[in-house]
């Protein structure tokens, strides 16, 4: 019953010793029984594999201190079922619940359900235990203290109490379990003949009794130390006193390790002289030691730039590497991205939460849906899943978001049951083109409406049932069964998702056993679908072995203890990393802490752990940091790094700017390599075909960011294809009918015209309620029709607006189905706006009406057996349709041409003189020729929100605002002909509108030279 302690610095032979005492032992006695004890399955891993290479280690069980207690239980016929942590969670949630039923919890009460609290309860309880505090110890303890302790203290009697109803154990129950057994039976661990701790710098209170107890039993004990005792170094302080604990505990026989530690010379200079007080000569490191990156994911790809070089030119495994961070949190998804571009594979020491997994996380989304009233971005999403197969086709898809969008749907079952009602009864086939702003586009044309709903309604019956109230089995089983309805598990393939199937199975298991544990009753979908997700959250994704092999290992500074790599990257460096910045812990104070034999959380000693880090490389380090903050402050050196940087000459550090030229070779990736190349503009490996044209690319690539920085649009890249100017001629020959808007939108902008009229692209809206400002200007121009064919010729002005109420009431009526918008709360109110803005635009009308007689409304040419309009251009005619919204006529037979518009932008007589406004003359040409109403006197624009004439019309002679109308034909076949010209040589550069880009234009979502517009 020998106990040792063996002492010394890192990598001073401690585990080589271990060794050698187990292979005396296994030459001696080879059937007897030894167990080495280390703290974590990367400690496992490598002291087997110093085993074995030290000559074989059959018959020693390698394990951490949870893997001895299952042994001596299991040997001694305990078997007690240690519950899983979603399980745990669930009691907890339990627990909590009750002590609040019964008048327990006052304190916590508003926050008793919150996961954030659950979890720090279940982590008050893990440290108690760990602690070997009692409940009952707790009790008294807090009996005097806080409302808040003695709360707690309940909360931990009642959890512990649970589990011995249910006859389970938590986590930290098998080490209880173990020390009451080995307190009892003097023989329980009596078949061990050796057992070595090694790897370990302190030890908190249930693993030091089961020490204790444990080497009463064994014939010998060995435990291994860091540091020495009576050390006053300050990277030794913690273990000094965790030195004296076990000395005092188990009275070994202690032996201090004086050969000097096997590190390579720099961190051998460092282990001796860092953190001490004093001036050290600065040694000349052979290479570098510190980086410094101007942030924190650029400190990650150079951390990872340096393991990928030793590895691809050094040969060193990455299985022999390590990365250490202490905020792993922050850095994991910057060192995942790196790793993945630069193509090193990883394994994280802690595996994430399940519901970090895609596939679970999809599952969560699909069951919030009812939740959250099936918002329809949030439904989107999972149709487009990768992981269901809802029957639906990527058209069938894609055609109902179009539903959705042009029926506004925002959320909820009811608006989908309505939109199909409204689209299914509106005239589909129908695209108008009134002008540019009120066009509309029919998104629904060719769309088999019918079948498509038929084929939406298998997914609304993945939901049935959730109104019901289930037992959690009850629901488990219907998820399962949604899950095979959906093929879930056949869309599985890649290793991690089949791990997070695990995880969801064990959740799931977990759900029902906690209501088999305490007790049945049943809750709604909404509670489900809650505690399904929080069971998950609980549950870890854990990485495959596969995945873990010939990896480099990435872990939190807390980890770097015991295995040795041959390379090590320490990252963080900077203040507020680490040392980590301590705070107090709100639930157990200090004074608590040290009363009852728990780990401080201040003045924690991290130079420990920071001495303890850097000892871990055997041949390679490296310390990493980030100089800037996130928004470009100057980030100052941690202490630590300022002690090891200080040792050093400048040759051992490189601080890496984002201007700095780097050298090629030293590039871990492709991309890295050509944006490097593109940065130095030059690449130095063109007898790399691959690199070659991915370089070549990136030179025509430069050319286009040129061309579209350059202040005018010009050039191939900037609209102009001339490549297809044959075929453009052949399409828009004189044979070509054109619409009245087209000009105009080429003349506001060419790119415009051509995303929109040549490709038939339409801009994308995210569905709201209410009108847009199309759907307005189309209900108003529909009003005007009606009401003045509805009054006729002779009417006065008091007949017309005694119309406009009910024929209003009747446009509006049909107005959602038959424009396609979904009402908002707004709705009534805008009918009231809507109806004084046209009562108002009548008496306007009306005003200016002399011996003017309406004769035409919503005129058509070019359409429906109307003559097209012809215009002779110079040596060739321009066919044009369109809709004349009204003509009046005088006495004399003589006519004027009046087009509604919706608000005044754009409507004075230097719009059509610049070309950007050219429907009026082609009305007053369409109505004098192609429909043959009269000679043309007047014409124009009338603004129907400001009741008033724009200032753009037709007169006999030409003002400063007026403009003959002669000359405007002259204006606009000019423009006709060299538009025309511009359109078949493929001119369609961008170029933004004087007042900014419209919204309605289609590449307004991402034109590189979009102008918001200017009101
Ligand atoms: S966003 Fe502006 S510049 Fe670009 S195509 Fe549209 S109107 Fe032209």
């Amino acid at each position: 019953m020998s106990v040792e302690l063996l002492l010394g610095p890192p990598a001073s032979g401690k585990t080589e010793n271990c060794i050698e005492r187990i292979q005396n032992i296994k030459s001696e006695q080879p059937l007897s029984k030894v167990w080495v004890i280390v703290p974590d399955s990367q400690n496992i891993f490598y002291f087997r594999q110093r085993l074995s290479k030290a000559g074989g280690g059959i018959g020693v069980n390698v394990g951490t201190f949870s893997a001895i207690y299952g042994h001596i239980l299991e040997k001694n016929g305990i078997f007690t079922p240690v519950i899983t942590p979603s399980l745990e969670y669930r009691l907890l949630q339990k627990t909590i619940e009750e002590a609040y039923a019964n008048n327990e919890l006052t304190y916590y009460s508003d926050i008793r359900k919150k996961p954030g609290f659950i979890q720090a309860v279940s982590n008050v309880i893990s440290e108690l235990r760990s602690a070997y505090v009692s409940r009952d110890e707790f009790l008294s303890y807090t009996q005097n203290s806080s409302k808040a302790k003695q709360e707690l203290a309940h909360l931990n009697k009642r959890f512990i109490e649970q589990l011995e109803e249910i006859n389970w154990i938590d986590r930290d129950g098998q080490i209880w379990q173990a020390i009451s057994l080995l307190e009892n039976n003097p023989n329980a661990a009596g078949d061990i003949k050796q057992v070595i701790v090694d790897g370990f710098s302190a030890f908190a209170g249930a693993r030091q009794e089961f020490l204790r107890l444990l080497s009463e039993q064994v014939n010998e004990m060995v435990i291994t130390f860091p540091g020495k005792r009576n050390s006053k170094r300050v990277v030794d302080r913690k273990t000094t006193d965790e030195i004296e604990k076990i000395i005092e505990l188990l009275s070994p026989n202690v032996i201090e390790v004086t050969s000097s530690p096997r590190l390579f010379p720099e961190s051998q200079y460092l282990e001796k002289n860092v953190l001490e007080p004093g001036e050290y000569e600065q040694k000349k490191a052979s290479e570098r030691l510190f980086i410094e990156a101007y942030s924190q994911s650029e400190e990650a790809r150079e951390a990872l730039r340096w393991i990928k070089n030793l590895n691809k030119r050094e040969g060193i495994p990455l299985d022999s590497c390590a990365v250490f961070a202490a905020d792993l949190n922050t850095y994991r998804p910057m060192l995942k991205a790196a790793a993945e571009e630069f193509g090193i594979k990883i394994h994280f020491s802690h595996p994430e939460s399940l519901n970090r997994s895609a596939a679970i996380q999809s599952i969560l989304n699909l069951l919030e849906l009812p939740t959250e009233d099936f918002q329809t971005r949030a439904l989107f999403n999972s149709l487009h899943s990768p992981f269901f197969d809802f029957n639906l086709e990527t058209k069938d898809i894609n055609d109902l978001e179009a539903v959705s969008n042009h029926a506004h749907i925002v959320a909820g079952r009811e608006q989908w049951e309505e939109a199909w009602e409204r689209v299914l009864k509106t005239n589909m086939t129908r695209d108008e083109d009134i002008d540019d702003e009120s066009q509309y586009r029919n998104p629904l044309k060719g769309i088999n409406l019918q079948r498509l709903k038929e084929k939406f309604e298998s997914f609304w019956k993945i939901f049935e049932g959730i109104e019901e109230n289930r037992l959690l089995e009850g629901w488990t089983t219907w998820l399962e069964e949604r899950l095979d309805r959906l093929h879930f598990y056949e869309q599985i393939d890649g290793e991690s998702d089949q791990e997070a199937c695990k995880g969801l199975q064990e959740g799931l298991s977990a759900l029902i056993m906690s209501e088999r544990i305490s007790g049945i009753h049943r809750v709604d979908y909404k509670r489900f679908v809650s505690d399904l997700e929080n069971t998950l959250k609980s549950e870890r994704l854990d990485e495959s072995r596969a995945s873990r092999r010939n990896a480099l290992l990435i872990g939190k500074i807390t980890e770097a203890r015991a295995s040795r790599f041959d390379a090590v990257v320490l990252m963080g460096f900077s203040e507020g990393i680490f040392p980590v910045v301590e705070n107090p812990d709100p639930f157990l104070d200090e004074k608590l802490r040290k009363d009852l034999g728990l780990e401080p959380r201040l003045e924690r000693e991290q130079a420990g752990t920071f001495y303890q880090a850097f000892t871990r490389a055997s041949n390679h380090l490296l310390f990493t940091r980030p100089y800037l903050s996130e928004d470009g402050e100057k980030w100052e050196p941690s202490p630590y790094w300022i002690s090891a940087k200080s040792l050093f000459d400048k040759s051992a550090v490189e601080k890496i700017s984002q201007s700095q030229k780097r050298h090629q070779f030293n590039a871990a990736s492709i991309q890295e390599l050509l944006f490097w190349a593109v940065q130095q503009n030059q690449l130095e490996f063109q007898d790399d075909q691959e690199l070659l044209t991915h370089w070549q690319n990136l030179q025509s690539a430069r050319l286009v960011l040129n061309a579209r920085r350059s202040r005018k649009a010009s050039g191939p890249y900037e609209g102009h294809i001339d490549q297809i100017s044959g075929a453009l001629a052949e399409k828009y020959s004189s044979e070509y009918v054109w619409s009245a808007s087209s000009f105009e939108t080429y003349g506001s902008c060419p790119y415009h015209f051509f995303v929109q009229k040549m490709l038939h692209l339409e801009a994308k809206k995210t569905p709201e309620l209410g009108l847009d400002y199309a759907q307005e200007g189309r209900i108003m121009h529909r009003i005007l029709e009606r009401v003045y064919k509805e009054a006729g010729p002779d009417s006065n002005v008091d007949q017309i607006l005694d119309l406009i109420e009910l024929i209003a009431k009747g446009v509006f009526e049909e107005a959602p189905i038959e424009f396609g918008f979904r009402p908002s709360a707004l709705w009534d109110v805008e009918q009231t706006q809507l109806l004084a803005i046209m009562q108002e635009t009548i008496k306007g009308l009306e005003e200016c009406r002399g011996d003017w007689v309406p004769v035409a409304f919503e005129a058509k040419f070019g359409s429906d057996g109307q003559t097209l309009l012809s215009l002779d251009i110079g040596g060739e005619s321009v066919v044009l349709h369109g809709y004349i919204d009204r003509v009046d006529k005088n006495s004399n037979g003589e006519i004027r041409v009046i087009d509604y518009k919706r608000s005044d932008s754009n409507l004075s007589k230097k719009d059509l003189i610049n070309g950007k406004r050219l429907q009026l003359p082609i009305y007053a040409l369409a109505s004098q020729d192609a429909l043959a109403l009269g000679k043309v006197k007047e014409g124009f624009y009338w603004v129907i929100k400001d009741a008033k004439k724009s200032s753009l019309k037709f007169a006999e002679f030409d003002t400063k605002y007026v403009i003959e109308f002669s000359k405007s034909v002259e204006v606009l076949t000019n423009y006709l002909k060299s538009y025309l010209a511009n359109i078949r040589e493929g001119f369609f550069h961008p170029e933004p509108p004087d007042d900014g880009c419209p919204d309605y234009c289609p590449a307004a979502q991402w034109c590189w030279r979009y102008q918001p517009r200017s009101f």
